[in-house]
């Protein structure tokens, strides 16, 4: 029996490779997400391996090589049928990266063709003949335009793609995407005898990703956002190498242990999760970064207030201020170095907590995240069941293992960092 993962993903930032990961999951495949080129073998069985890249806004050279490094890593593994994630809004700059990491898949693959479908219709990306929409607006009217790393000026992808390649770029339009997987089929051989290498993808609702997965089986290597994932494990099923059922997947080791929630989001949905923890009589320590740029050992003085409370219920670190005293910060400390200084405590203080005996824990903040995973030498994922869109519970590779949510700023209901733990025995 094959117990290689079938799917083998490449994620162009640590939040994209998360959302994806979740798609696959949530279409039956047990999948792992992997943080950078791992440097040993995957550990367990999953259908599906993501890794998350930081290789977004980097110059196009070091994006190709890191995707190139991971791409071997995955054959290794061996995955079947690779995939290039990219954000739902086609982020890239002029030069790259999508084009240059697109082409250099392709040859190293050696496979003739690809598609190109960042649509996400549940978050109202759609593309329709070519363009692609953010809600009822074009992209380059969206917001996107203005954007400080990848500012979006054109909403033709197929224009967008074709300044990145030399392979010549094409569209299979909504007509053919409508008309089912069959019809996809034979639009990808027409523009394949036009010398089309890459195809921009319509799409506008779930059922055109499903269309567009079945009709892609066979290509070694799709380019999408993480749409098209909904579409693929009809694949795997169909030629049997995929038995897990749908609801099966996100199952995840018990993992049981003290529990804590450590903020470093300042975004609003954060703002309102602390306040309403705080509210519930949770025990709440405030991270000042004065304090820490003035060279106070916050991080021991937060664990040793943490050690003889810690076992009656979980405690909540957080830096996590209103965008005054943010701002006010910042322009006493710079809005790099506060940042720094309260992620280096932050995860000193996720490590402390550990040594403590935590083994459930909430991090709010994707930058304060990529901090203490990283402290806690976390390598890898398992993907488990999902809290609110978005955002699962994780289970981490290696010993100890971790029970982690890990949110970005905006993710979550209000009442988020209480709930959670019911998901969890
Ligand atoms: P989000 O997902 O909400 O963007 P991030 O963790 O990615 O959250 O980013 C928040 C940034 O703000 C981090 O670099 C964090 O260290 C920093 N930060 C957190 N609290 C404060 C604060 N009180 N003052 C200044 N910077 C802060």
């Amino acid at each position: 029996m094959n117990t290689a993962p079938a799917l083998g993903c490449i994620a162009d930032d640590f939040t994209g490779a998360t959302d994806l990961a979740g798609m696959l999951v949530r279409a039956g495949m047990r999948t792992v997400q992997m943080i950078g080129v791992p440097d040993a073998p995957l550990p367990a069985e999953f259908d599906a391996v993501v890794i998350a890249l930081k290789s977004r806004t980097v110059p196009a050279d070091i994006a190709v090589a890191e995707s190139l490094a991971a791409l071997r890593w995955l054959q290794a593994a061996g995955c079947r049928q690779f995939y290039f994630k990219y954000c739902s809004t086609f982020d890239s700059t002029e030069r790259g990266n999508i084009g240059p990491v697109a082409d250099a898949l392709m040859t190293a693959l050696d496979t003739p063709f690809t598609i190109a479908c960042p649509a996400f219709p549940e978050n109202k990306r759609t593309i329709f003949n070519g363009h692609l929409f953010v809600g009822e607006t074009l992209l380059n009217e969206s917001g996107m335009q203005h954007h400080p790393l990848t500012p979006m000026t054109d909403a033709n992808l197929v224009r967008v793609l074709q300044r990145q390649t030399r392979r010549k770029v094409g569209l299979i339009g909504h007509d053919s995407v409508a008309a089912g997987a069959a019809a996809i089929s034979s639009k990808i051989g027409k523009l394949r005898e036009q010398g089309v290498e890459i195809a921009i993808v319509d799409a506008i609702s779930n059922d055109d990703l499903l269309q567009i997965g079945a009709a892609c089986a066979d290509l070694q290597l799709l380019t999408a956002g993480s749409g098209i994932a909904l579409g693929l494990p009809q694949n795997f099923r169909r030629d049997g190498t995929l038995a897990v059922q749908p609801g099966d997947a996100d199952a995840l080791p018990t993992i049981s242990g003290l529990r804590a929630v450590i903020s470093g989001s300042c975004s609003v949905a954060t703002q309102a999760q602390v306040a309403h923890m705080i509210g519930t009589g949770a025990p709440a320590f405030a991270v000042d970064p004065l304090k820490l740029a003035a060279g106070d050992d916050v991080a021991s003085a937060a664990l040793a207030w943490a050690a003889p409370l810690i076992a009656h219920g979980p405690v909540l670190m957080y830096a996590t201020a209103a965008p005054d005293s943010v701002k006010a910060v910042q322009a006493e400390l710079g809005a790099e170095h506060a940042g720094a200084l309260v992620e280096q405590a932050l995860a000193a203080i996720a490590k402390g907590l550990v040594t403590q005996g935590v083994r459930q824990l909430i991090v709010a903040g994707g930058e304060t995240s990529g901090a203490v995973v990283s402290a806690l030498g976390v390598a890898g994922l398992r993907i488990g069941p999902q809290i609110d869109p978005g955002v699962p519970w994780t289970a981490s590779l290696g010993d100890p293992s971790l029970a982690l949510a890990l949110k970005s700023g905006n993710f979550g209901s209000v009442d988020f960092f209480t709930k959670a733990w019911d998901q969890l025995r």
